[in-house]
Formats: structure tokens, sequence, C-alpha cells
């Protein structure tokens, strides 16, 4: 008994030497070795029969986390006892190979014409608007979705017998050929889906319809998605509920997948894991020192202050560790807090806090003009302008000369080349 459990146990790794994994593969990675290998083994493309079934079967049976355990445990044989549910030979290794590529063959046009069709349906995708405080606090979401389920009443077959008939239209093929005379001896051949059967290939009796689906095989249902909303997911970060879409007959049911789509802040900017702030400091805060209460996202109250004696230049940023966005999955780590400070200046000064301030401030370096030497020197007149403006309208008058000059020729290195001149 003891002799024949080890040997038993000695073959509980062929499957895994089959598809060239290690016995710790994730199921993401039997899946890929899989594909990889059955597709280079398809008998359609010349492969080895033998060798395409023992890739299905080794398969069929490492991606069934069930199957998996029995087979890690007591080996091959083991399920061919029935301990697994009859795992060891039982499926056709094409169907297994097709339900890959969605009931089609990966190799384009005929290939392989075996097995049922298995038609993937769609994905559904829908935008979730996230506010910051919730990407930050994390949340859930409870969103009612209504999608097509099969019909329970007769297991979407769409008759309470369960028979359909070839629908007489199209001889079940779903599809109708219309033949048009455009001339002496010009046909137009033309394909449309079965207007009598709606291009499924079947029809039901009148009397044998199920009453639940009027034979739709479909019927309308609500769900109701708890949607986890975790710490630090991004802005176009997708959560998806697998197999939970429109239901239909022989169809693998698609995905429904949420979008995040972050909310703008009034206050707070994010870029990945840091946050952004603005901060206005009048010119007295600036060189004397400030203190000023930040409410963060989680409505703490952040106490943010100077060192004596440090002077804040307008347009520099100050930071603060860890008070930025949680990291997503590791949501104890937080990126940093930027402030940005803008210095609020007087617009002019009276004469008196104009030498109250040359008596106080550092004394230019710049030396002295002589009366000669501003006697050699022309005039100049200062006025205000608007930088951005100016520099808006140069670009646009550049812009239409450029164009003018390469005719219809718009590509965007027209633009670029505006940028450059402006430098
Ligand atoms: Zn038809
Ligand atoms: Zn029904």
């Amino acid at each position: 008994m003891f002799g024949r459990g080890a040997t038993k146990k000695s073959d509980n790794t062929k499957f895994y030497e089959i598809l060239g994994v290690p016995k710790t593969a994730s199921p993401e990675d039997l899946k890929k070795a899989y594909k990889k290998a059955a597709i280079k083994n398809h008998p359609d493309k010349g492969g080895d029969p033998e060798k395409f079934k023992e890739l299905a079967q080794a398969y069929e049976v490492l991606s069934d986390p069930e199957k998996r355990e029995i087979y890690d445990e007591y080996g091959e044989d083991a399920l061919k006892e029935g301990m697994g549910g009859g795992g060891g030979g039982g499926h056709d290794p094409f169907d297994i190979f097709s339900s890959f590529f969605g009931g089609g063959s990966p190799f384009g046009g005929g290939g392989s014409s075996r097995g049922r069709r298995q038609r993937r349906g769609e994905d559904v995708v829908h935008p979730l608007k996230v506010s910051l405080e919730d990407l930050y606090l994390g949340t859930t979401k409870k969103l009612s979705l209504s999608r097509n389920a099969l019909c329970s009443k007769c297991n979407g077959k769409g008759s309470k017998s369960g028979a359909s008939m070839k629908c007489g239209g199209c001889q079940g093929t779903g599809m109708k050929v219309t033949i048009r005379q455009l001339g002496p001896g010009m046909i137009q051949q033309m394909q449309h889906a079965c207007n009598e059967c709606k291009g499924t290939g079947e029809t039901i009796n009148d009397r044998d319809r199920c009453p639940q689906c009027k034979g739709d095989k479909v019927v309308p249902e609500k769900k109701v998605l708890e949607v986890n909303v975790e710490k630090g997911m991004q802005h176009s970060q997708k959560i998806t509920f697998e197999g939970q879409a429109d239901e239909a007959p022989d169809t693998v049911t698609g995905d429904i997948v949420f979008v995040i789509q972050q909310k703008e802040h009034p206050k707070f900017k994010r870029k990945g894991e840091d946050l952004f702030v603005e901060h206005t400091l009048s010119l007295t805060e600036a060189l004397c020192g400030f203190s000023f209460v930040l409410t963060h996202l989680d409505g703490r109250n952040l106490l943010i202050k100077s060192y004596p004696g440090d002077v804040v230049k307008p347009d520099s940023y100050k930071a603060i560790s860890d008070e930025g966005m949680p990291i997503y999955q590791r949501p104890f780590m937080k990126g940093k807090l930027y402030i940005h400070f803008t210095v609020d200046f007087p617009d002019s000064l009276t004469p008196d806090q104009t030498k109250a301030f040359e008596a106080i401030l550092p004394k230019p370096s710049t030396t002295q003009l002589s009366d000669m030497e501003i006697d050699e020197c022309e005039e100049t007149t200062l006025h205000d302008v608007d930088i951005e403006d100016e520099m808006r309208r140069k670009a646009q008058a550049q812009r239409e000369a450029y164009d003018d000059d390469e005719g219809d020729d718009d590509h965007p290195g027209g633009a670029q080349r505006v940028q450059c001149a402006q430098q």
C-alpha cells in the first residue's frame, strides 16, 4: 500500500511538465502556457494530435481548482477513479481550445469546424464618477443595473418542450441571400440576416413558446452590484465584474467593467500619488512668517506654519511628506502634499513706506550711477503688460503667416515652430 501510494505521488507533476510550468504556477500562468502551446501544436497547423490532446487534458485538470487539488495530492489516477467527477479524459480537446477564442479559430478563415460555436458576449462598460475624498478614503458604491438573464422557466431554450425548429425562411443558416439583376449578365448578390428568425436560424412553434420569455430566451433582470473603490485608485482604472454582462444562449457572458472617473476637486489637484494645493501669502507673511489651517480630504485639520526667519519667495513650493494620496494596495503609504505659494505684493507704496523699507532692507548691490553716466544715456518709459496675452497674440500672428507660406499644409509641426520662435 505504501509503495503504491509512493508511485502514485510521483506522477502528480506530469501535467505541469506538459504545460511547461512550475507547480506554483498561477491560473493566469497556466492559461498563458496552455494557449501558447495549444496554438503551436494545433492539428490544423500541422501539430501532433496526441500532444494537442495531452495539453487540453493537462489544462482541463489544472485550471479547475478542485481537480488541481486532487491531482496535486493524489496524482492522475485519483481523477480517473472519479474523485474529481471524471476529470481524466472526458472533454473534446477542440472544445477546450476554442473556448479560448470565443468559439472561432485563432487561425482565421475556416480552421477547425469542430465543436459547438461559443460566441463571447460583449463587455458592458460604465464610467464611475468618484470624488477625490472617496479615492482617499476608499468607499463601496451600490449600483443597480438591468441586464438580460437567461429565462429560468425554459433554461434559455425559448420553448416549453425545449425543442426548436429549423427556420424555414433560411434553412437554419440565419442568413438570406437576395439576387438582383443589374443588367444583362450582371447580378448582385446580397446577404442579410433572416427576418423570420432574426438571424438565429431557428423558430419556435407558437403553441410551444415559453410563456415567461415569449420565446426570446432571455428576460430583463435587475442586478445590484457592490463596487469596491479602493484607497488610492487612479483615474481611468478599471473594476471588472467577470461574466456579469447580458446573458444569451450559447454565449460566454461578457464582463461589466466600471472605469473610474475622478471628479475635479475645488481645492486639491492630484498627480499620481501626490496632492497639490494653492496658497496665497501677503507680502508681510512671506517676509515675516505665516501659519494657516488646511482641512484635508478626510476632514483632519493640518496646521501649516513657517520656521522663524524663513522667507517664502513668489511661485515657490514646499512639501509635507505622507500627506498625499494613499498608494493603491499599499494604503499605509502615502505620497506628498505640495503647497504652491503665491505672494500678494502691494500695488504701490507711499513715500514714507519707501523710506522705511530702504532703512531696514539690504542696500542694492548695484553701484549708484553718476550724473555724467546718466547724461550719456537715452531716457526710456516702462509700461505695464500682460505677458501671456502678448505672447498669445504674437503666436497667433506668426501661425497665420506660416499657414500662408505653406498653403494647405497644416501639420502639427507648424505650432511647434511657433513655440520655438517664442523662446
Ligand atoms: Zn431564418
Ligand atoms: Zn423562457
